[in-house]
């Protein structure tokens, strides 16, 4: 016998984020059979749709099949009760990095319309602080130099304390929902498998963005995912080869510099990724009735941080005057996108790897 604990508020707070109305969905399937990515035994999202309508929390949170979804929309196009599940499920993966966000009242930070000026406020008075420690609070004089503002040294260290700190901390909620996700039986399926042998799969899944492949309703979320993510790990790419250039002395770079050159192939990438995506979204081909505060906050966080970086650099090579207040909002962007990364939708990034791979690990197919 199962035992029901409803969660009101938790139901309360999936129709809020997703905007679905749970009463609706009459338990037809059609959104299980249509789903290309859902596996034959035990499929989703069916099943998380009695989940959510009955308000029991537990069965979604820390539910691998959640992450599984890649959020295609096919089976949203087909709901002949326009209940939207693809947007249940990213609604509770919304609230799963806010059940697990250590400490807590990061998660909240990074999730209320009502507390993005607390959430800007935080970085800026932060940053603030450590170029006032560092005694160059001041615009100087003379040709742009960033670092006569913000010295490397000093930005290098209390950047990488700072979202190692940040990462240390969340890792904390990751490891209490890997937990969670163990305590999930998949039922008939396959045994419990390798964890290592699991990661490998996803992560060649993740390379190749595959999944993706499978969407019917959307295929051009690959081509703008696919996009975003290897100009961002181009741009990381380039940003520890900065570092290791301000380190050796060798910073500010030449335009000609190769990492120059692929610091900005990286920025085009990203600019097209953003931009399909946005597209996507205002005409709805993402398959989402709607686009969650979470979803936007992500897209503009990076988009500015890509905009600032394009700026920044033009406004050094032309003296511009507002340079170091252009430096210093693009720093703020900087830590929305890598400092509060595991509390944003980009926390999907570690999530959706825990989660694919111990389904991957139990043979989930
Ligand atoms: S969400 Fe829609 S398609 Fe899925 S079971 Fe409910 S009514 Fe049917
Ligand atoms: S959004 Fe796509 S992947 Fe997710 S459940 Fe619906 S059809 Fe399947």
């Amino acid at each position: 016998m199962i035992e029901l604990k409803p969660d009101i508020q938790f139901k309360k707070e999936i129709e809020r984020i997703s905007g679905a109305s749970l009463s609706t969905c009459m338990q037809c399937g059609t959104c299980s059979v249509v789903c290309n990515l859902s596996p034959d035994e035990q499929p989703f999202p069916r099943k998380e749709m009695v989940y959510a309508g009955w308000g029991m929390k537990e069965k979604l949170i820390g539910n691998p099949d959640v992450w599984l979804c890649h959020q295609c929309g096919d089976c949203s196009t087909h709901c002949p009760r326009g209940v939207n599940p693809a947007d249940v499920l990213a609604a509770t993966r919304v609230a799963t990095y806010r059940n697990y966000a250590t400490p807590g009242f990061m998660g909240k930070l990074v999730s209320m319309p009502s507390l993005l000026p607390l959430a800007i406020l935080l970085p800026a008075i932060i940053i603030a602080g450590i170029i006032w420690l560092a005694g160059t609070f001041r615009i100087p004089e003379g040709p742009v130099n960033y670092s006569l503002f913000f010295p490397h040294g000093w930005l290098n260290s209390s950047f990488t304390l700072l979202t190692l700190a940040s990462y240390g901390l969340a890792a904390i909620g990751i490891s209490r929902f890997r937990k969670d996700l163990q305590g999930y039986a998949f039922g008939t399926d396959g045994p419990k498998g390798n964890f290592w042998s699991g990661f490998w799969k996803v992560k060649n899944e993740i390379l190749a963005h595959s999944r993706f492949s499978k969407c019917v309703q959307n295929s051009g979320r690959k081509t703008a995912h696919f996009l975003v993510f290897y100009g961002f790990v181009l741009l990381l790419l380039v940003t520890l080869y900065a570092i290791y250039a301000a380190v050796t002395g060798k910073y500010p770079l030449a335009f000609s510099n190769p990492f120059k050159i692929l610091g900005n192939i990286a920025s085009l990438m990203l600019f097209a990724g953003l931009g399909i995506m946005i597209v996507n979204r205002l005409t709805r081909k993402e398959g989402t009735k709607r686009s969650s505060y979470s979803d936007w906050l992500l897209i503009v966080a990076m988009l500015l941080l890509t905009l600032s970086g394009v700026v920044i650099e033009t406004a050094r090579f032309l003296d511009w005057p507002f340079a170091y207040h252009l430096y210093f909002f693009h720093l703020v962007c900087v830590w929305f996108v890598i400092i509060y990364l595991p509390y944003t939708k980009f926390g999907h990034i570690i999530y959706r790897t825990v989660a694919m791979t111990y389904a991957f690990s139990r043979n989930r197919k």
